[in-house]
């Protein structure tokens, strides 16, 4: 059977070209030119749009719209609403205007507001953003929108986002005119999300509680076999896989979503798709798609999709590769060095530019991939650490070195790759080796942050970089548009950018113990888990930053700050209280049925012969004895914790509370459970183990 994918490609979406049918002339004119200039929709037209949007949707097969928005809890929230209106005679006739379209009002008063709302009415708007394509799906037609209160504070990922991107674009066109550039009106940032995800069988999914609750194992003992013979990155795709793979390439392209590559990951049963990068906005808006696509795409296959970053110990965790590029409306991508990259002044402005933001605002970048979640990877021996650092390549390093200390820069010659087998065609090779192990490195024409987290939304992340680099590029600007002689000016500041910035790079094994070491003596920020990170969100030179872009406010961020921190209380809560379950109702009933048999077995035997050697039976009940009275009292343990954390001050004092004081009790918990597993029969343990759901698929 042949898949027409052009044809599948987008026609759910409600894109340029379904525009430019549907849409009289001017009214096609004027929102492209909107979606273009991202200035205001002109109302008159918005009643055409939204009767032309209904008309195709009806024919796609809905008969709801929604504002489909993206609230502070991490995920996207949708409210459905025919379009059916009453006419006389008990009839309806199917309606939707411009001023639906526009404009929603959803109640805010349950999505968290961290404090906005103890100051503000619980109303909320959703505004539609036309840079995102509208779509349909489940018979409703979905309109993106951004989220604000009543009050018009953010409430939601995306407005800062549609407000970073401008202040990147404002700031780095005072750049671009300086360079002679009197054709582009506006810079793009661009963002290509790499998603990886594990999937496990569904029936063996529904005997673990922890994945249930929680999203990742909270017990299990190692399976005898892990990752470490390199078997599974990129290799063979089981058939199961494979269906469910191309299942979801299919919905996604209907959504007009560029699902570009898929393989498999280093663990066992880890995954990763990749799309090709699209416009910030879109891109977050399509992650957000491809995350909630897997889910569901998953269940048909009788799998289940997990998006944690650390669901199982010991085993390589769960990331989202941020490829992040800024460019011009007139397509030119300005962080591509052409070939002789040290002669391209603009190229190496735009560099410094993201050199300097990436060390000014470490501790942001830091934050904008702090979770509970992600504390178990960043850190860990198989991601990056949660210390920032960039990796720009040797090639370009050696550049930058030459411009610090003045000489003159000779370039690396480009090596021809001869296999030495003459079937196989010689290419060229790249000039530098890629450093995996850098938690944010330039890769050819983009740079890649290696942090973010495979279950975020990828939106907080590129607020932070679009805002730091339109503060490097604002900077410059102000330097440069003074300067009497540019070229000299240039020169001068870029030499000084990275100078003062040079501590930022890192070009060794970002996982070693060492690095961590000489990253403190640089004075490069190392904030360990997430609340250290939240803690520094608010500083005064952060406020000051968004503040200045007009990207949040005080408030708007205070609010972020508070939600961050109830939400790390309440993830750890969760885990505790599924600890405390799963041992008291699961784990130790069954291994005192098992210890019970064995004791049987030890009776049985002795009645049949007084001196029978029942050295493996004594050996087994005196250790899981003692190990049941250790989980059982760890378990009693946590539960203090617990109530004692619930009843810190909200807020920082409770996270810290929960951080220092339960989750150690937790480990503790998890070794004495781990133990018991390696010593119980299998027919007796209760729920899957590591090697059940790492290798059922
Ligand atoms: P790599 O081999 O370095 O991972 P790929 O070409 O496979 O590079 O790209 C990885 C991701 O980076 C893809 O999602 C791709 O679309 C994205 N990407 C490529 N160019 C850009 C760009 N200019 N801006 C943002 N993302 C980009
Ligand atoms: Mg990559």
């Amino acid at each position: 059977m042949t898949k027409n994918v052009p044809e599948i490609f987008g026609s759910m979406v409600f894109n340029e070209d379904v525009m430019r049918q549907r849409l009289p002339r001017e009214v096609f004119k004027s929102l492209k030119k909107t979606i273009e200039e991202r200035n205001e929709i002109d109302p008159s037209i918005a009643d055409v749009v939204a009767s032309a949007m209904k008309d195709w949707a009806i024919e796609k097969g809905a008969t709801h719209f929604t504002h489909w928005f993206q609230p502070l809890t991490g995920t996207t929230a949708e409210k459905h609403d025919s379009f059916i209106a009453p006419v006389q005679g008990g009839h309806v006739v199917m309606e939707f205007s411009g001023k639906e379209l526009i404009k929603g009002e959803p109640d805010a008063s349950s999505f968290p507001s961290g404090g906005l709302r103890a100051t503000f009415e619980a109303r909320g708007y959703t505004a539609w953003d036309p840079a995102s394509y509208a779509f349909v799906k489940d018979g409703t037609l979905y309109i993106p929108t951004a989220f604000c209160s009543y009050t018009g504070e953010a409430l939601d990922t995306k407005t800062p986002l549609l407000r970073s991107m401008d202040a990147i674009s404002n700031q780095g066109m005072r750049i671009l005119r300086l360079f002679g550039d009197t054709t582009a009106k506006r810079l793009t940032t661009t963002v290509g999300a790499e998603q990886e995800y594990f999937l496990v069988d569904q029936e063996i999914y529904r005997q673990r509680k922890d994945l249930i609750y929680t999203g990742r194992t909270l017990f299990g003992a190692p399976a005898p076999k892990g990752q470490e013979l390199e078997d599974h990155y990129f290799g063979p795709i089981h058939p199961r896989v494979a269906a469910f793979m191309a299942e979801l390439d299919e919905e996604l392209w209907k959504l007009g979503v560029l699902s570009k590559t898929k393989h498999n990951e280093a663990a066992p049963a880890q995954h990763e798709l990749a799309p090709i990068y699209a416009t910030s906005n879109i891109s977050v808006d399509q992650n957000l798609l491809i995350m909630s696509y897997m889910k569901r795409v998953a269940e048909k296959h009788g799998l289940v999709c997990l998006l944690h970053e650390k669901p199982y110990k010991g085993i390589s965790g769960s990331g989202k590769h941020n490829n992040w590029s800024v460019g011009t409306d007139t397509g030119i991508n300005l962080l591509k060095p052409g070939k002789t990259p040290a002669e391209n002044k603009q190229f190496l402005l735009m560099l410094a530019a993201v050199v300097k933001a990436v060390d000014e605002y470490q501790d942001l970048l830091r934050v904008s991939v702090a979770s509970a979640s992600n504390d178990h990877r960043l850190g860990g021996d198989e991601a990056p650490p949660a210390i920032v650092s960039m990796f720009i390549g040797d090639e370009l390093q050696a550049v930058v070195d030459s411009i610090i200390s003045g000489k003159s820069f000779k370039g690396a010659a480009r090596g021809k790759m001869n296999l030495g087998v003459p079937s196989v065609p010689t290419f060229t090779k790249d000039t530098s080796d890629r450093n995996r192990t850098s938690p944010f490195a330039f890769t050819g024409n983009k740079f890649e942050f290696r942090m973010v987290g495979s279950a975020q939304n990828v939106a907080f992340p590129n607020v932070v970089l679009n805002t730091a680099v339109a503060e490097s590029f604002r900077q410059f600007a102000d330097v440069l548009e003074g300067a009497e002689n540019f070229d000299e000016a240039l020169s001068a500041l870029i030499k000084d950018t990275f100078t003062k910035h040079r501590r930022i790079f890192f070009n060794g094994n970002g996982y070693s113990e060492e690095w961590e070491r000489e990253a403190v003596s640089r004075g490069l920020s190392s904030l360990k888990t997430c609340v250290d990170a939240f803690k520094v969100f608010t500083n005064e030179k952060n406020v000051a930053l968004f503040a200045t872009h007009g990207v949040m406010s005080e408030v708007e961020m205070h609010s972020r700050e508070e939600i961050m921190f109830e939400n790390y209380a309440k993830v750890i809560n969760i885990e505790a209280q599924t600890m405390i379950d799963m041992t008291a109702r699961e784990i130790i009933p069954a291994v005192n049925a098992y210890t019970a048999e064995v004791a049987a077995t030890a009776a049985a035997k002795t009645a049949v012969l007084s001196d029978a050697d029942i050295v493996t039976e004594t050996d087994i009940l005196k250790k899981l004895s003692a190990l049941t009275h250790e989980a059982y009292d760890q378990m009693q343990a946590l539960r203090e914790a617990v109530l004692a954390a619930r009843r810190a001050p909200m807020g920082e004092v409770m996270a810290e509370s929960f951080r220092d004081n339960v989750l150690p009790l937790m480990e503790e918990l998890r070794r004495a459970v781990d133990e018991m597993e390696t010593l119980t029969a299998a027919d007796f343990w209760p729920m899957p183990t590591y090697g059940d759901m790492l290798f059922s698929v």
